[in-house]
């Protein structure tokens, strides 16, 4: 799990110096696929779900402004003051790694700025809860209490997963829900936590490309996932980069 997560993070990381104004989401997709090969993993959203009927078609995820998650690559320029989330998958031997992170395109506006703080500050909130004998709901109370203390809303859709040998495993991390209520997490558990933030109402949509989710009142969203483990009782990060 700590070499999977660490190929992710190294994605990200590569990323995170290629995002910039006139590059393509697809040329992204292109960097993130090789390095995951080059490192022996395999990009695990590829053909995701097996046997589905649209099985997602890329390595990465990326999601342009009003697109909270699910964006598929493509000849799309990047322009400045646009924000990028890439969310990343890499299968190496036998275990999943999973992030995302959005990025600033070039200089972003203020309101921009502000969405990306909340966010992180959401994910941090809730990887602080992330701890033996607490509950999944400490988790999902703590990120959504932190988004709507700024006036936004956390996506009541889409939500953190278990994550191990496969990409989705139980528990449900949901982005809202009740302290101590749900299941009890548990020394060795690995936990994708992945708040997302919208502005003005959580409603959401999917595009007819069976994938994109956008907000539905095209707003600007944002959307960070790290995988941790609970190791000696306490959060370990397992995608930091
Ligand atoms: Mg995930």
């Amino acid at each position: 799990m700590r070499e999977a997560g660490r190929i992710v993070a190294e994605v990200l990381d590569l990323l995170q110096h290629e995002v910039r104004p006139g590059i393509t989401t697809r040329s992204l997709n292109t960097l993130a696929e090789t390095l995951i090969r080059e490192r022996g993993a395999e990009p695990s959203f590829l053909g995701y779900p097996p046997g589905s009927r649209y099985p997602f078609p890329a390595a990465i995820c990326a999601s342009i402004n009003e697109e909270l998650v699910h964006g598929i690559p493509s000849p799309r320029v990047l322009r400045a003051g646009d924000v990028l989330t890439v969310d990343v998958g890499a299968y190496y031997q036998g275990f999943h790694g999973d992030a995302a992170w959005t990025f600033a395109v070039g200089e972003i506006s203020v309101r921009a700025q502000t969405l990306l703080g909340v966010a992180t500050g959401a994910l941090q909130a809730g990887i602080a809860q992330a701890v033996a004998g607490n509950h999944v709901g400490d988790i999902a109370a703590a990120v959504q209490a932190h988004i709507e203390s700024y006036g936004y809303h956390s996506t009541r859709q889409y939500t953190g997963h278990g994550i191990g040998q496969n990409l989705h495993e139980s528990p449900q991390i949901p982005n809202y829900g009740r302290p101590k209520s749900g299941a009890v997490l548990r020394e060795g558990m690995t936990l994708c936590i992945e708040p997302m933030v919208l502005i003005g109402s959580s409603e959401t949509q999917v595009l007819p490309d069976h994938w994109t989710v956008v907000s539905a009142n095209r707003e600007l969203t944002v959307h960070f996932e790290h995988t941790i483990a609970i190791v000696d009782g306490q959060p370990e990060i397992l995608t930091r980069f």
